[in-house]
């Protein structure tokens, strides 16, 4: 469904991605692993827009979203939640909700997409008038996981969803991910936790200074040797 070819991404001088290919199947979680700097940030911002790339093509079920506005690959389908989560900590958790469903243009969508959200996120319910800045790390993961939501995306782009997350929360977020997936949306993971992301991922790719140097069943990966030792710490 999403389909990256030869995506070269440059900053300056700097080739952050050089060449890289990866696709994402419609009911596929697949994961992007790599040290620090590999570019694994640069793809998912590229795939959104964020960041212009010097060559290569990204289509989502063949439509071309290379040259698109941000705003228009929401529309497409395509929906981003960033490292380090950015939401609006003086709005409140209603209003960062309501801001992710800014795409859909008739209110009973955006009513039923908040509803939905707010069923899986009982929490956010809990507390749609506090200011987001005031909430746990764990519930601003979980909040600018909703906000991403609000758009309905076919496939959701996750940054390091468990940075800076206690372990118990992290295992929550990967559960509620897992979930987001076996209800219809495609997921494209970026982790350092590339023990987490494997396993709940289907296939993996691993970068390296910005090319993809592996890709397999994360099973597989799970149990490759040279994964272990890079990445799993073994
Ligand atoms: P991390 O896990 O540390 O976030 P990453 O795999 O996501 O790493 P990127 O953030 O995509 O890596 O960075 C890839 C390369 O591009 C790095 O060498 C980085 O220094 C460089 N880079 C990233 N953003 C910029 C920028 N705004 N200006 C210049 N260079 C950048």
């Amino acid at each position: 469904m999403l389909r990256i070819n030869d995506l070269h991404v440059y900053y300056g001088a700097i080739h952050a991605v050089r060449g890289v290919t990866l696709e994402v199947g419609p009911s596929e979680i697949v994961t992007l692993i790599g040290s620090n700097g590999a570019g694994k940030s640069t793809i998912l911002r590229t795939i959104s827009g964020l960041q212009r790339p010097r060559s290569g093509s990204i289509t989502l079920n063949g439509t071309e979203l290379t040259r698109m506005e941000p705003d228009a690959i929401v529309r497409a389908g395509v929906c981003q939640v960033p490292e380090g989560r950015h939401i609006f900590a003086n709005l409140t958790v209603r209003e960062n909700l309501e801001l992710g469903g800014y795409t859909l243009a008739r209110p009973s969508d955006r009513q039923e997409a908040m509803e939905r959200v707010l069923e899986r996120f009982p929490r956010l319910r809990e507390r749609l008038k506090q200011y987001a800045g005031t909430l746990s790390g764990g519930e601003q993961q979980m909040l600018a996981i909703g906000r991403a939501l609000m758009a309905r995306p076919r496939v959701l782009l996750l940054d390091e969803p468990s940075l800076g997350l206690a372990p118990q929360l992290v295992h929550d977020i990967f559960a509620i991910i897992r979930e987001i997936n076996q209800q219809g949306t495609a997921v494209l993971l970026v982790e350092q936790n590339a023990h987490m992301a494997l396993g709940i991922a289907g296939r993996g790719y691993v970068l390296e200074t910005g090319r993809v140097v592996l890709t397999d069943a994360a099973q597989n990966l799970l149990n490759n040797p040279e994964v272990r030792r890079a990445y799993l710490g073994e």
